[in-house]
C-alpha cells in the first residue's frame, strides 16, 4: 500500500533551478546580502504584502532575533499549543515564558485571559497564529497598547494569510515566519522577520550577521542568521509555484470537509470570516466517546494503514520537562489546551495527495468510528 506522508516539500522544478545555480556558480557570491538574497527579500514583500522583511537561515532565528531587537526581558506572555520553537525563543533570551490557556474555537491564546497573567516584570505577548488561523489581532493590540507592551507573533504557519484583505504580518510589532521543508512555502531550511520601519529592518539586519553595523563596529551580541544564495534562489523558484500549492491544499481541505462533517466524534475548524487562508494543517479533533476510539488508537491505525498525520500540537510545550514546572504551565491553568492537544491530529494535507490517497484516508476514519449508529 502506498505512504500517505502528513507534508511533502513544494520543490522548484531541477532544470530551472540548475540555472540559477549556474549564475551562482560564475559570480562566486555565495552567501552575504547577495543578488538572490536581496531579490528574494523584494519579491516576498511585494508577494506577501509588507513594509520589511529580512531573511534568516532558518524560522527559530528570527523568533530569538526579535527579543534582541525589541530589548525584551522579564516575562512575556505565550501560548503553550505551538511548536516548541516558540518558547525555546524565550529561554534562549534568558526570558521567562508566562503560559496562558487557548480560545476553544480558534485554538489561539485566548485575549480574556491575558490581563490576568500580566505582572509587573511582563514586557511583551508573544501568540502564535496556530495552524495560519489569525489571532484575535484586535484584541491583543489594545491590551498590549493598555500596558505598553510589546507584541511578537509567531507566523510560522501564517504565510501568505490575510485578513479583510491585509496582510495579517502588518500586526503586532514584528512577526516571523519559517520557511522549513514542512510548511506550505519552504527555502529547505529558512525564516524571516517582518517589520514596519527601516529602523528595526537596520537594527535585525545587524543583528542577524553578528552585529556588524560596519567593517569594524559591533552594537551588540548579535549571532548568525544569514541565508544564503542557494537557498534565496530555491526560494525565488518556489514562490511562482506556491499559489498552485496552496490552491491544491484548499481542494483538499475542501473535501476533507464535505467528506468527515456527518462523522460522529470526529469535528474540525472552518474557514475564519474574513480571512484568505493558506490551508496549511488540515487538523481534526478526535471525541475519544463520540467516536469510539481514542486519539492514540486512531493515529495508530491509521499509520498500520500506511497513512502518517501528525500530532500537532502534542506533548503540549508546557508539558515538556524543560517548562512543566513553571507555575503557568499547570494543566488547571491550561484546561483547553490540555484537551485539544489530546485529541488532535492533523491529516495529510499537500500538493501531492491525490483522490484515491483521500478516498483511502476517509474510509479509515468511517470504518473504525460509530459513524454508521448516525443512519
Ligand atoms: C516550524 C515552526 C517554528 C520554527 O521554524 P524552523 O524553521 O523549523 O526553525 C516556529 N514556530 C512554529 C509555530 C512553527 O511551526
Amino acid at each position: 500500500m502506498k505512504q500517505i506522508t502528513v507534508t511533502s516539500p513544494l520543490l522548484p522544478p531541477l532544470d530551472e533551478f540548475n540555472e540559477y545555480l549556474k549564475e551562482i556558480w560564475s559570480s562566486k557570491w555565495i552567501t552575504n546580502n547577495g543578488n538572490f538574497h536581496n531579490e528574494l527579500e523584494q519579491k516576498l514583500c511585494d508577494y506577501l504584502g509588507v513594509k520589511y522583511i529580512s531573511l534568516f537561515t532558518n524560522g527559530t532565528l528570527p523568533l530569538i532575533t526579535a527579543m534582541q531587537a525589541l530589548r525584551i526581558t522579564g516575562e512575556v506572555i505565550t501560548t503553550p499549543y505551538s511548536f516548541v520553537a516558540t518558547t525555546h525563543s524565550l529561554w534562549w533570551n534568558g526570558i521567562k515564558p508566562v503560559f496562558v490557556d487557548i480560545n476553544e474555537k480558534t485554538l489561539n491564546i485566548n485575549p480574556d485571559l491575558i490581563e490576568r497573567a500580566i505582572t509587573p516584570q511582563t514586557t511583551a505577548i508573544m501568540p502564535v497564529h496556530v495552524y495560519g488561523n489569525p489571532c484575535d489581532v484586535e484584541r491583543i493590540g489594545a491590551i498590549a497598547n493598555k500596558y505598553g507592551l510589546k507584541v511578537i507573533y509567531d507566523a510560522a504557519h501564517a504565510f501568505g494569510v490575510t485578513l479583510n484583505g491585509q496582510s495579517i504580518l502588518n500586526y503586532g510589532d514584528v512577526s516571523t515566519l519559517s520557511f522549513h521543508a514542512t510548511k506550505t512555502y519552504n527555502t529547505v531550511e529558512g525564516g524571516a522577520l517582518i517589520c514596519h520601519d527601516e529602523r528595526t529592518k537596520r537594527r535585525i539586519d545587524y543583528l542577524k550577521n553578528f552585529g556588524f553595523a560596519g567593517e569594524t563596529e559591533v552594537i551588540a551580541p548579535g549571532i548568525n542568521g544569514k541565508m544564503d544564495e542557494i537557498r534565496s534562489a530555491y526560494g525565488l523558484l518556489n514562490l511562482k509555484y506556491v499559489d498552485n500549492a496552496i490552491a491544491k491544499r484548499q481542494m483538499i481541505t475542501n473535501i476533507y470537509r464535505e467528506r468527515l462533517q456527518n462523522i460522529k466524534g470526529i469535528t474540525f475548524l472552518n474557514d475564519f470570516a474574513g480571512v484568505k487562508h493558506n490551508y496549511s494543517y488540515f487538523p481534526i479533533f478526535v471525541d475519544e466517546q463520540q467516536y469510539g476510539m481514542s486519539r492514540d488508537e486512531l493515529y495508530e491505525k491509521m499509520k498500520t494503514n500506511n497513512i502518517y498525520g501528525r500530532r500537532y500540537f502534542y506533548p503540549l510545550i508546557s508539558n515538556f520537562s524543560t517548562y512543566s514546572g513553571l507555575n503557568s504551565a499547570s494543566k488547571d491553568n491550561l484546561p483547553v489546551s490540555n484537551r485539544v492537544a489530546e485529541q488532535v491530529i492533523c491529516l495529510p494535507v499537500h500538493h501531492e495527495i491525490t483522490k484515491e490517497d483521500l478516498d483511502r484516508i476517509i474510509n479509515l476514519f468511517v470504518e473504525y468510528g460509530n459513524a454508521f449508529w448516525n443512519f
